[in-house]
């Protein structure tokens, strides 16, 4: 090898080396699940570059994975003739993390090894779970339709720093040689890999191949000879994409780790819901609602969006036109039958057809989550984790603006704990006679929300009140003006007109008051001047003697706040 440069890891990744030796170990055949997925996605990719140029197939179009070990040099090694890395890819993509999420997730590692581990399973583990059981790595690779010499090999023992090198490479594609460490020994046997294999790569749409030793001549029970039969490499997997196969032979199993190869996740999803089309659009799509949020949830720039394909070809990752931006949390892949195979971004911006696919996919979405709500116990940890997200769905999706609301779950008096569990539904059937709008309370915190003054007469009548603490339920609010025909109204807001809840005997005393009190009324609103819009007697309060209110038409106190905290 020549042109040998070492260079050193960037510190995040000597950190994750680290980390994930120590604390993945006990899960360490994931390595097996990592490699064999970057192997299909960089055939994935090439089949996708080969659409606009097929001579980077360069006469082998016969896409797939090869596994094999060497029990003497105690070696395990994977490899494909998938798109291959030039140089800077090598040390772009296995010198540093890129990752969105990152500063995230190592500012939330706690030194804590199962805790630790899972949040590396959440932030996904990929290529360096190869030193988990190595203690050095070779990488030889050539990129799709480059020359040969064009090869380059890099190695690492997983600590400080790798090297890179030219080498010549004929076969286009990656191989990855394990060294394994000291103990290992037992991944060097035939049965136990295919186990293991077969377990991650049922799902992947390309052969994994191993090898299957040749067989001698031998005899049959009746004496016959039986021929000997030559050696071969064998698929170990079903090599079919899995969503193009029937739901009845796919086993729960099966979509979990298929979940686990899109979505780079560790954790099983929470719930998935996969289809077939056909007729006026025709596409099959496997959507997957996450367990846990990632860590870059609110980053902005954060990629999401489902992993397109067009009649089975791979076309992109994170095509997020099919899917809102409140559904962002939702992983999957979508394989349209309608589309062409040279879709660009720019022509998905603008196609009816990636309207309908959409609207589609959101009300799949939609549904699924309309199923898991049936079950509280399964529904509120997807709450807290994806609940905030949900609240934006009113604003950006009117068509569904009703069934989102049904989702929405937000703390309230009834039990007035800062959980948010209650929705809308439960809240209506607890209603008091005579009451005709739902109430709510916006507030910064859930304790100033459960002890505003505002609640006083709420409490005392028995009317249930939502308490809205999160930053965005004002915006929620600005777009959701009801729920089943119900007013949503806010209990700080102008005159309060309890309607039919008020009694007559309550009537008759109030009127009494706001004669004795007109005078006090007209001094108190001489001496505030202009500050204030008016002065009111209220019968709300019943332990605090004043409070400030916003106009019915104004703008809470809450919106305010959030409008001045962006800089309007
Ligand atoms: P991820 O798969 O989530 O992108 P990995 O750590 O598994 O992260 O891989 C990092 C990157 O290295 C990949 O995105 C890909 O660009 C490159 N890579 C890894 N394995 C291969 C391979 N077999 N062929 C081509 N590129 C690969
Ligand atoms: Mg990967």
């Amino acid at each position: 090898a020549v042109h040998t440069e070492t260079h050193g890891f960037q510190a995040e990744v000597k950190q994750l080396l680290q980390l994930m030796i120590h604390s993945l170990y006990s899960n360490k055949e994931i390595f097996l699940r990592e490699l064999v997925s970057n192997a299909a996605d960089a055939s994935d990719k090439l089949r996708f570059k080969a659409l606009s140029d097929d001579t980077l197939y360069e006469n082998d179009g016969d896409l797939k994975v090869r596994l094999s070990f060497d029990k003497d040099a105690k070696t395990i090694t994977i490899s494909d003739n998938g798109i291959g890395m030039t140089r800077d890819q090598v040390i772009e993509h296995l010198g540093t993390i890129a990752k969105s999420g990152t500063k995230e997730f190592f500012n939330q590692l706690s030194g804590d090894q199962a805790r630790d581990s899972q949040l590396i399973g959440q932030f996904g583990v990929g290529f360096y779970s190869a030193f988990i059981v190595a203690d050095k790595v070779t990488v030889n690779t050539r990129a799709a339709g480059v020359s040969h010499e064009q090869g380059v090999q890099w190695q690492s023992a997983g600590e400080g720093d790798y090297t890179v090198a030219d080498i010549t490479k004929a076969d286009r594609g990656t191989e990855i040689i394990l060294h394994l460490r000291e103990g290992e020994d037992d991944l060097l046997n035939e049965w136990q890999l295919r186990q293991i294999v077969s377990k991650y790569s049922d799902h992947i749409s390309i052969p994994v191949e191993m090898w299957k030793a040749e067989e001698p001549e031998s005899e049959g029970p009746d004496g016959e000879k039986i021929p000997a039969k030559p050696g071969y490499w064998e698929s170990v997997n079903k090599a079919t994409a899995l969503w193009t196969r029937s739901k009845g032979e796919i086993s729960d199993e099966e979509y979990k780790e298929f979940y686990k190869h899109i979505s780079h996740d560790f954790e099983d999803p929470l719930k998935w819901s996969h289809n077939r089309v056909e007729g006026e659009q025709e596409y099959t799509s496997l959507l997957y609602i996450p367990a846990r949020a990632p860590f870059d949830m609110w980053n902005r720039e954060k990629q999401h969006g489902l992993k397109l394909y067009v009649q089975r070809v791979f076309i992109m990752d994170d095509a997020d036109q099919f899917m809102p931006t409140y559904l962002r949390f939702v992983k999957g892949v979508l394989d349209s039958n309608d589309l062409p195979l040279n879709v660009s971004r720019e022509i998905l911006q603008d196609t009816k057809v990636t309207t309908k696919l959409r609207n589609a996919c959101s009300k799949r979405v939609l549904s699924m989550l309309e199923k898991l709500a049936k079950d509280e116990e399964k529904y509120q940890p997807f709450w807290n984790e994806f609940g905030q997200v949900l609240k934006e769905g009113p604003a950006e999706d009117f068509a569904n603006k009703d069934k989102v609301a049904k989702l929405l779950r937000f703390a309230s008096t009834y039990n007035d704990e800062a959980v948010q569990n209650v929705s809308f539904d439960a809240y209506i059937e607890r209603m008091k006679e005579g009451q005709e709008k739902i109430y709510y309370i916006t507030a910064d915190s859930f304790n100033a929300a459960k002890n505003s003054a505002h609640l006083e007469i709420f409490r005392k009548k028995g009317i249930e009140v939502f308490l809205m603490y999160d930053r965005i339920d004002e915006w929620l609010l600005s777009h959701l003006n009801e729920f089943a025909g119900k007013q949503l109204v806010s209990v700080t807001k102008g005159d309060l007109d309890l309607g039919d809840l008020e009694d007559a005997e309550a009537k008759e005393q109030k009127e009494k008051q706001e004669t004795e009190f007109a005078s006090f009324l007209e001094r108190a609103k001489t001496a505030l001047g202009d500050k204030v819009a008016e002065v009111r007697l209220t019968h709300r309060l019943t332990d605090t003697p004043s409070c400030i209110v916003a106009g019915a038409h104004d703008m809470s106190t809450q919106m305010i706040k959030l409008m001045q905290s962006v800089g309007q």
